[in-house]
Formats: structure tokens, C-alpha cells, sequence
């Protein structure tokens, strides 16, 4: 049987203490039993998102909780700023032009970071802003914002700031309350190692006050509605029952460890990756001070097929990385160290890598990348 090694950013690997909790029949949700379970759950987000704001579980992919920020925060018409720098960004771009909004957007550079002043420029040039729209990994080119710095220029002004966090909560840092983020989004089956299928959203005091006074029509993302259940430890609908359970079992897993720890975990397979990358040729697409410690983007050095690279480590060796997105697609490919990952994973994928790349008749010394990951791993 061959092996299935997910470097991937999102899903990522279950590790197999949460497999077992999903195995476990169903239990019936308006129960004291899953009332527990609501409430632990929603406790423990709080410790992930670093925050006291209440933080609703949503029944969706992370693309939901970001629509449901949309639609909670803005009336059509109303004017929004957006970042694209990547395909994520721009999905911002895409929920609130379907949402009516006039939409502001900072192109970037794929590979580079917005500049917290260019934001302050916009929000200075523009008057009523209500909303600021950013990503906190951009999952696409590896690039990871500096929220904390927007975060102290949108706090003074009306607007609110919204961070998808999806691919970066528990992976990388995000103090929603310390850096004055309004919004915070994540998704399930990325840094939480669980199986897709849960959303989740904090809302701030004053980003509550804008959802009860936005009228975008809204229903099944209604938060008015998940913030009344929630003061009953319920929901508005039916929970994902077993994913919530499993939840649990994440954020016990991820308490257990420690945030800051798990931080300097993934920052070190990032950096071991990315010597490893080095040692073979290749070139990184971003660059510090915004590299990612949560998805390294490489370029496809000339005369590689990146599809079929990734191809071939995927349905003949059973690693999986990923592709580029959008006009990147075929020219880089990306490999993801959150989830349940260590070090001798992030081997494995270099060696898989450097299998194929050679097959491929790419020139390099074999073994190259791995010392260069190994020197990093056994500092
Ligand atoms: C994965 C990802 C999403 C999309 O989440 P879905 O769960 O696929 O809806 C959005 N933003 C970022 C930054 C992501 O990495």
C-alpha cells in the first residue's frame, strides 16, 4: 500500500488521536452531553485565536466564514477595501463585489506583502471605509501579512479589519486582540488537522455593532442568530456534531504542545525547507521579511513540467505538494508545513522531491537538500 504524506496547505494530515474521535458514533446535539462539548470547543478557539471575543463554529468550508463576514458587515453600496496579492486575496474581492459593495483594491505583487501604509494612504484618501479585507497567509505565493501594523492604523478609524486567517491560525502567529483585528477567520483542515467541514469566525464588540446595523440579506450565516444560540451554548442549525467533537481533541492537542511552541515548530520545517530548496538550485517565489512559516512557494527551475512534478510525487510516490494557483499554476509549486507534520516528514518530501526532479533530469547533487534540511533539524 503506498503511503498517502500530506504537505499540502489544507486538507493536512488528521493525525490519528483525532481519527479515532471521528470514528465514534453520532451523538444527538440538543443534548447537555454536546452542550459540553459546544462549550469546551468554543473556549478552547479562544485560546487558538488568542482572544475574548466570542468566536462562532460555522457548518462550511473557510470560504463560508468568509462570506459570512461580508454579509454580516456591509449594505450594498457600502465602500470596502481589499488586498490581492494572491488568489485568496482576491476571493475577498470576488464575496464583496457579490455583495454589492464599492470595492477598493491594493494589487500587490504575487510574492510580496501589502505595506500597512498603503492601506493607511487608501483609508485617508477614501472617506467611510468600512471594512478592510486582508489575508494573513496568503496560501497562493507563500507570503505572510504584517497584521499587526495594519491593525494599529485601521483601530483609529471606523472601519473594521477582517483577517483570513484560514491557513495560518495555529501555525503561525495572529493576537486577534493584541493587534486590534476586528474578524478573524479559520478553516478546519489546515493548521487544526482536521477534516474539512468547520469554519470558524470572531467578532469584535465593535464589528458586532456594524453586523446589527448591515443590510445585506443574509441567513444560514446570519451571526445575529449564532450569537443568540451561543449565549445558550447552541447553535443556530445543526452542528457538525463529530467534527466539533473532534475538535476538542485539536485543541487539546494544540494546548498541550502550546501555541508558541507549535510557532516555532512550523518556523523551523519552513526554514529547513527552504535551505533544503536553496541547496538544490532553487529559488524561493517571496522573500523576507513576508516569507511564509506556513506554505514555502519555490519556482520551477526552466525546463521542468511543475504538473508534472507534482504529478508523479503524488500518484507514484504518494506525496503530496501542491501546484501554483491562477497564473503561477504551472510555473511554482508549493510545499506546506502545518498540521500534524515533524521534521522526518519534511525529509521525506525533499527526498521524494529530489527523486523526481532527478528522474526529470533536473542537475543537482542528490542528497543536497536533504543535508540542508538535516543541518537545520539537528542544530
Ligand atoms: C484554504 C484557504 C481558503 C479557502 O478555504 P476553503 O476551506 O477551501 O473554503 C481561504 N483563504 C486561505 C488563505 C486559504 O488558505
Amino acid at each position: 500500500m503506498k503511503r498517502n504524506l500530506l504537505l499540502s496547505p489544507g486538507p493536512t494530515q488528521v493525525p490519528p488521536q483525532i481519527c479515532e474521535v471521528l470514528s465514534r458514533p453520532i451523538i444527538h446535539h440538543r443534548t447537555p452531553q454536546f452542550q459540553n462539548h459546544l462549550k469546551v470547543a468554543t473556549e478552547g478557539l479562544k485560546y487558538v485565536f488568542q482572544t475574548k471575543n466570542d468566536v462562532y463554529i460555522l457548518a462550511s468550508s473557510g470560504t463560508g466564514a468568509m462570506e459570512a463576514s461580508v454579509c454580516n458587515l456591509v449594505s450594498p453600496g457600502d465602500k470596502v477595501i481589499t488586498v490581492e496579492g494572491g488568489k485568496f486575496g482576491e476571493r475577498w474581492t470576488e464575496i464583496c463585489q457579490a455583495y454589492g459593495t464599492q470595492t477598493k483594491v491594493i494589487e500587490v505583487k504575487w510574492g510580496k506583502a501589502v505595506e500597512a501604509k498603503q492601506i493607511k494612504e487608501l483609508l485617508h484618501a477614501e472617506k467611510n471605509i468600512k471594512a478592510v479585507f486582508v489575508t494573513l497567509v496568503e496560501t497562493s505565493t507563500g507570503v505572510t501579512t504584517d497584521i499587526e501594523s495594519i491593525g494599529k492604523i485601521v483601530k483609529d478609524t471606523n472601519a473594521v479589519l477582517v483577517v483570513d486567517a484560514i491557513s495560518g491560525l495555529g501555525a503561525t502567529d495572529l493576537q486577534t486582540d493584541n493587534w486590534s483585528v476586528d474578524v478573524a477567520i479559520a478553516g478546519s483542515q489546515k493548521g487544526l488537522m482536521l477534516p474539512p467541514g468547520l469554519a470558524f469566525i470572531s467578532v469584535s464588540a465593535k464589528a458586532f455593532k456594524l453586523m446589527e446595523q448591515a443590510k445585506s440579506p443574509r441567513y444560514y450565516f446570519d451571526l445575529r442568530k449564532a450569537k443568540e444560540a451561543l449565549a445558550e451554548v447552541d447553535t443556530p442549525f445543526t452542528p457538525a456534531i463529530g467534527l466539533i467533537i473532534a475538535l476538542n481533541e485539536s485543541l487539546r492537542l494544540i494546548k498541550e504542545a502550546g501555541l508558541q511552541n507549535l510557532f516555532i515548530h512550523y518556523a523551523r520545517l519552513a526554514q529547513g525547507t527552504r535551505a533544503a530548496m536553496k541547496a538544490l538550485g532553487l529559488s524561493l517565489l517571496s522573500d523576507e521579511p513576508c516569507i511564509s512559516n506556513v506554505v514555502t512557494a519555490v519556482n520551477v527551475p526552466n525546463k521542468i513540467d511543475g504538473g508534472k512534478l507534482v504529478k508523479t510525487m503524488r500518484d507514484t510516490y504518494g506525496v503530496t505538494i501542491v501546484a501554483g494557483q491562477g497564473h503561477l499554476k504551472s510555473k511554482i509549486f508549493r510545499i506546506a508545513h502545518m498540521g500534524c507534520l515533524d521534521e522526518y516528514d519534511i525529509i521525506t518530501g525533499i527526498v521524494c522531491l529530489e527523486k523526481v526532479l532527478h528522474k526529470m533530469g533536473y542537475s543537482f547533487t542528490l542528497g543536497a537538500g536533504v543535508a540542508a534540511a538535516q543541518k537545520i533539524f539537528s542544530a
